[in-house]
């Protein structure tokens, strides 16, 4: 029998999610965020699923967007932070990149680069989150470069990118709106603003093209209660099953270091699953895991291929029950706040040895 830690991911849930950004922003194109791995949920399988409802997808470089042309994705894919080098330029347009042009370096070598066809681009604004973009001050020299340039296809898109679009009482995310509208350089330019937190509680910010990314998987980015959380399905579950249990006196410790000690006589269930499957090691004491359906504690540190949780209260639970840390149950949002984290971070790292298996 294998090891039985795994990822399970729902593709339906997926195109359901990505069904729910479409009709969020009815106006909109939904472009399908599929960087990393897609947020761990395995790039090829996911854009095959989305595809048939897709127009287009976006990744963080080019190694990922030559990964799914690899995989028979013929859709058109943005990258999102554009090339990083100079000789990136020639693929992506023999592959039908887009590029985000977010740095004068950019505008310069694309526009010398030797190219037999020209390149769809999106002009990155920096309206305040101040990581990438171009100053608007830029524009009247470099925007000019880009539209002379035999290398640009019609139609250069402006995007920027939010820095606090999930944050529902935060009025900088108006403001970035507000600054993105009065710098666009002609009033009928395509543009591209929204994120999934765009998308789901910033109708104003949407656009030609919205970016779906985390809200595809299932989870919500926003920090609070909001009606467009209701047609979110999580796709992922990080599962596993219980591989040995035992039970210890009052004073025993559990695990390296012995950072846990038992209060009471205490039923311990060892589960598969550990820091080099991308749980992270500094999941503490009391974050929550399912086993048999039932919510338990997580005790002592973790290991590197296991987990100890108190069963103690538990009905039932034993060898082979199964486990799961986070999914439909209990989300990954929940569980990475346990951790001091964000579902974002605790989804994409689970990746790197699991098994995925897709329903
Ligand atoms: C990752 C990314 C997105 C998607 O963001 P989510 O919050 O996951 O929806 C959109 N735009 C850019 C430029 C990105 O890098």
């Amino acid at each position: 029998m294998a090891r039985p830690a795994h990822i399970q991911v729902d593709l339906q849930a997926l195109i359901s999610n990505y069904q729910w950004a479409c009709q969020l922003a009815p106006n909109s194109q939904t472009m399908a965020i599929v960087k990393a791995d897609a947020y761990g949920h395995g790039a090829v399988a996911c854009a095959r699923a989305l595809e048939p409802h897709a127009p287009a997808f976006g990744v963080a470089c080019i190694e990922e967007a030559i990964q799914l042309r690899q995989a028979g994705i013929t859709k058109p894919i943005l990258l999102l932070e554009g090339t990083f080098t100079a000789d990136e330029i020639v693929t992506a347009a023999e592959q039908d990149f887009w590029l985000m042009v977010e740095d004068p370096w950019q505008v310069d070598a694309l526009v010398k680069a030797k190219l037999t066809q020209a390149v769809k681009v999106w002009v990155k604004m920096d309206t305040g989150m101040h990581r990438l973009g171009l100053a608007p001050f830029r524009f009247e020299h470099l925007l000019p470069m880009l539209e002379n340039s035999p290398n640009v296809a019609d139609g250069i898109l402006m995007a920027s990118h939010f820095a606090c679009a999930d944050e529902l009482q935060n009025p900088f995310t108006k403001q970035q709106i507000d600054f993105f509208k009065t710098h666009l350089p002609q009033k009928a330019m395509p543009f591209s603003l929204a994120n999934s937190a765009g998308i789901m509680a910033w109708p104003e910010a949407h656009g030609t093209w919205n970016r779906a990314g985390f809200m595809l998987y299932g989870n919500t980015p926003l920090d609070g209660a909001h009606s467009s959380n209701d047609g979110l399905t999580p796709v992922m579950s990080l599962n596993s099953a219980v591989i040995s249990t035992r039970h210890i006196e009052t004073g025993q410790g559990v695990g390296y270091a012995q950072s846990w000690t038992a209060k009471r006589p205490t039923t311990i269930a060892t589960i598969a699953m550990g820091y080099a499957d991308g749980y992270p090691r500094h999941a503490p004491t009391g974050t929550p895991v399912l086993v048999n359906g039932q919510q338990a504690p997580l005790i002592g540190r973790v290991s590197m291929d296991m987990v100890t949780v108190d069963i103690t209260d538990l009905e039932g639970a034993g060898i082979g029950s199964p486990v799961c840390f986070w999914g439909k149950q209990l989300t990954a949002n929940e569980v990475a706040s346990h951790m001091g984290t964000i579902g974002y971070e605790v989804m994409t790292r689970v990746g790197l040895r699991l098994p995925k298996v897709y329903v």
